[in-house]
């Protein structure tokens, strides 16, 4: 039997209520098919973390990490402390030395949620947006100086370079030739951002010859708030640069019904390190502790490790467990009106794995 090694980092705020509740449901999984297990190594890095220690996670946090199969992360944002610390210190600290530079966000409106765009029904709304998760925007590059004088002055740089735009625009054409609509949006800013988007673009059209049986389109980032709202239908897969793509996705999951649904994988595709699946939200300090967290956002976040371990039965289980549970209103958190807690949620899902409401 395959024993799998995950490394879970619930984070702060409801990072910890949806990861527990996440662990539990794996290992519901996996105790059902019978033909793997996990072992589970839990690491309480974060802002509880960095108030005892001054950092988000040990010096070696990282080969603490490095030889396990996934990692199943909630959450870095804590009350008490800037937001650039905790995101840098933690999820950005694994993101990028692991080098995961596909951040993969499928969204979809699942059965009994209602998307906030009227007349919206199912299958209209059905897409995977791929995110560059190593440098443009989110490089790091940039500095501050004189702080307090009248001359401060400040930076980001976004840096983009070729090795990383093309590596990330093949894997979307790739992605979008798996799905059956065979269909490509590149996301652009190329009028106003003259340099590196025009780099982009020009990447773009020689990744796509690679890809002959694959349609694809180009579309400057304002318009495609817009596309997204008015013709949700003519969306199928989608690549953007870090700052787009971490805009257009919490867009995207706001029209699919929640930010509380939504999954992502952050893939090193060459599995060189391991590689790490997070639902989109953050802490959500306003209803941190009331244990009223959807952990569906989570759920979906597990069926992604599943399929990227190689566990397709079992990811399918969940995904359609997932499915009957959100299709019955009794089982809606507050987020989607409902009156459910984190833990009726749970309960119902690992019922559905084992068949139990059949
Ligand atoms: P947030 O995602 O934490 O919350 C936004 C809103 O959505 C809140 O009203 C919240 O209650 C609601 N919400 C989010 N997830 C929910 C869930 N599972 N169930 C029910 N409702 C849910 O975003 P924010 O308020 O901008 O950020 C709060 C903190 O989290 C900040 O410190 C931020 O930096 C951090 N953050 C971290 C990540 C990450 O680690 N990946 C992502 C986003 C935000
Ligand atoms: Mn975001």
């Amino acid at each position: 039997m395959k024993a799998y090694k995950l490394a879970a980092i619930p984070g702060d705020g409801i990072g910890t209520e949806v990861i527990s509740a996440g662990v539990e449901v794996l290992e519901a999984l996996a105790s059902r098919d019978g033909g793997f297990a996990f072992k589970v190594d839990q690491f309480d890095w974060g802002g509880e973390y960095y108030k005892r220690h001054g950092r988000m996670m040990p010096e070696n946090g990282r080969d603490l990490i490095r030889k396990h199969d996934a990692i199943l992360f909630g959450s870095a944002g804590h009350p008490e402390i800037p937001d650039h610390i905790t995101l840098w210190g933690l999820r950005l600290a694994i993101c990028q030395p692991f080098d995961q530079y596909a951040n993969v966000r499928p969204t979809r409106v699942l059965p009994g949620i209602t998307s906030p765009l009227r007349h919206v029904v199912d299958k209209e709304l059905d897409w995977v947006i791929v995110r560059e998760n190593s440098e443009g925007e989110y490089a790091g590059v940039g500095g501050r100086v004189h702080q307090g004088s009248p001359l401060e002055a400040a930076t980001d740089v976004s840096m983009f370079t070729r090795a990383g735009v093309e590596r990330i625009i093949r894997f979307a054409f790739k992605l979008a030739q798996s799905r059956p609509r065979k269909l490509l949006t590149v996301v652009t800013k190329s009028n106003a951002q003259r340099h590196a988007m025009v780099m982009w673009d020009e990447i773009a059209a020689e990744i796509a010859r690679e890809f002959p049986d694959v349609t694809w389109d180009k579309m400057l980032v304002d318009a495609m708030t817009m596309r997204m709202v008015m013709k949700p239908q003519s969306i199928d897969t989608v690549v953007a640069t870090n700052l787009h793509a971490d805009i257009l996705s919490d867009l995207a999951a706001a029209l699919a019904g929640s930010l509380g649904i939504a999954p992502t994988a952050n893939l090193n595709p060459e599995r060189a390190f391991p590689s790490m699946f997070e639902p989109i939200h953050g802490s959500a300090f306003d209803i941190m502790g009331k244990g009223i967290a959807n952990p569906i956002g989570t759920f979906w976040s597990a069926v992604m490790l599943l399929e990227h371990l190689g566990e397709k039965p079992a990811a399918d289980r969940l995904m359609k467990a997932v499915e009957k549970v959100t299709a019955d209103p009794r089982f809606h958190t507050p987020d989607l009106g409902g009156k459910a807690r984190t833990t009726d949620v749970t309960a119902a899902v690992i019922d559905a794995i084992h068949g139990a409401n059949d």
